[in-house]
């Protein structure tokens, strides 16, 4: 059954951590490593079953293979899931016995933050292993990686409307932005100083109300969201949102925002094509966030990291020219645009040139 699973999604190494006197049971997944070390979250799950947190791992360490790809990093995906409730299973001795299977990997895989996981977690993680990333600035981190990941949407919106209409005047174009959290609240204050009309929503009303107030945006309700008569839908809260129900719905012209996973599935992507509206893939736009915790590895360098955003406007542009080139709808291009260069770069590998750990420089331990 796990060979099955490894052998269609085409991982190269899935690794079971189990420690009883620490409570850990943990999975480790390294999808591929053709362009650098495995990279990818850990996160902290009561999942039902052992099967359960199988398939996520699985699938969410393969998004990153092809996330990094297509934003042109060194870095191959992985990913790593621990079970249990992170309200009460956390402990020191947990977090460490973890950090020692992380090690054992001598760098092929390299953690960061994920759901259920906070800096603090990261540090006993960081007793045990160099390979660890989004630590606190203290120890060489990158701090929250939000404001890059929306700077990071904004240069896909930026691309997005070149696209679309010809010109990028953000100030002339009309946003309908759903969340304004971490990510959503930094995007609405980069496009206010644009000049844009933005509409919000959140679940969290004291955030709207931040919106309004301090940056001059439009409320709207929950659902309402999906009808306002805006030229760009921005998803930076839940992952499903374009939707057979709510595509009906929008008149929007461009679909651009930070939220993972917003296609509920491939066919509405290309519903959304075939109706006329540009969808910019999930994961090239908000890659901000890994650009971020990659560049820990080398020492981090706040004006580097912005450089590195800025890539997000010319990988977007390239997924908009693929998906021309081959006729196929934009999230296709994505992946397709990751696979050319996971073969393309995979290829040059000498046979005689062996695995390098990645060396992390700057990184102060304990
Ligand atoms: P967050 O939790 O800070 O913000 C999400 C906001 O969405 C919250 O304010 C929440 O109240 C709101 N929300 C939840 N359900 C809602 C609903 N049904 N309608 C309207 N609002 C709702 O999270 P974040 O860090 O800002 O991340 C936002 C999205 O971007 C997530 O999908 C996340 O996976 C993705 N993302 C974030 C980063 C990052 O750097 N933080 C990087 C890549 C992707």
């Amino acid at each position: 059954m796990v060979f099955e699973s490894i052998g269609t999604m085409g991982h190269e190494e899935v690794v079971y951590c189990h420690n009883k006197d620490a409570g850990l049971k943990a999975i480790i997944a390294i999808h591929n490593t053709a362009l650098g070390p495995a990279l990818g979250g850990l996160r902290m799950w009561p999942y039902k079953s052992e099967q359960e947190a199988l398939n996520d791992v699985l699938r969410l360490s393969r998004g990153m293979t092809y996330k990094a790809s297509v934003s042109g990093l060194n870095l191959g995906g992985g990913k790593a899931v621990i079970i249990g409730d992170p309200s009460k299973d956390k402990s020191e001795a947990l977090f460490r016995a973890l950090g020692r299977y992380i090690n054992s990997l001598n760098g092929r895989y390299v953690t960061a933050e994920d759901v259920g996981i906070d800096v603090n977690d990261m540090e006993y993680v960081l007793h045990e292993t160099q390979y660890v990333t989004g630590v606190h600035p203290v120890h060489g981190g990158s701090g929250d990686p939000s404001p890059f990941t929306a700077y990071g949407t904004m240069q896909g919106i930026l691309a997005s409307l070149n696209h679309r209409f010809g010109n990028e005047d953000v100030g002339r174009y009309s946003f309908a932005v759903q969340g304004v959290g971490h990510v959503g609240f930094e995007l609405v204050k980069l496009l206010r100083q644009e000049g844009a009309k933005v509409f919000v929503t959140d679940i969290d009303k004291a955030q709207v109300a931040r919106c309004v107030d301090e940056l001059g945006c439009e409320a709207v309700a929950l659902d309402e969201i999906y009808d306002v008569d805006a030229d760009v839908y921005s998803p930076c809260a839940l992952g499903g949102t374009v939707n057979q129900d709510t595509l009906d719905r929008f008149k929007f012209k461009v679909v651009c925002g930070a939220a993972n996973n917003q296609l509920a599935t491939d066919e509405c992507g290309d519903e959304l094509e075939k109706r006329g509206m540009i969808y910019a893939p999930d994961y090239a736009v908000n890659a901000g966030g890994l650009m971020n915790v990659s560049i820990e590895l080398d020492g981090y360098d706040e004006e580097r990291a912005r450089r590195m955003m800025r890539s997000i406007y010319y990988n977007v542009g390239r997924i908009f020219q693929i998906a021309k080139r081959d006729g196929i709808p934009t999230w296709k291009a994505a992946d397709r645009m990751a696979e050319e260069r996971i073969t393309a770069v995979g290829r040059l590998k000498l046979p005689h040139m062996g695995y390098t750990p990645p060396r992390f420089h700057g990184r102060k331990r304990g």
